[in-house]
């Protein structure tokens, strides 16, 4: 079914401006510390192991696996299919993200499935990251 509404943009902040430029170019993109090269996600100025205020931004594969996830029913919006599916999926570099599961009935979600990035289109020509199955995975269901 589709959304009667577009789904809302993401509103960008000074820390998350490189994060949401790369999801609108559809890279997923982390902040990597210059100080002690570890990964982080959310966006935030300062490294929260050394404290560093200095990173680069790192492509990501887009890939992960499925670490938990909630069926959303209530309450509801215009803007999204219901049930949404909520998702913590751990990426492949280390890092979690919280998302969203698409293309899968939630009767077919399995903790750990191998799980692959797409965009979806916002409002405002943005877009936000969202996770499908893998095409790539293997591993018998
Ligand atoms: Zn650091």
């Amino acid at each position: 079914m589709e959304s009667v509404t577009a789904r809302p943009a993401p509103r960008p902040t000074d820390d998350s401006a490189v994060y949401w430029n790369a999801i609108a170019r559809h890279e997923l993109v982390a902040q990597r510390c210059d100080g002690c090269s570890t990964l982080r996600h959310p966006p935030r100025p300062m490294c929260p192991h050394c404290r560093s205020l200095e990173w680069c931004e790192q492509r990501l594969a887009g890939t992960g696996s499925l670490y938990s996830y909630a069926v959303l029913h209530h309450p509801r919006s215009p803007a999204f299919d219901y049930p949404v599916l909520v998702a913590l999926v751990d990426l492949d570099e280390g890092i979690r993200i919280v998302t969203n599961l698409v293309d899968i009935e939630s009767r077919d979600i399995r903790i750990g499935m191998r799980l692959r990035v797409a965009f979806e289109a916002t409002s405002d020509g943005a877009a936000v990251p969202v996770f499908g199955p893998d095409p790539n995975d293997t591993v018998p269901a």
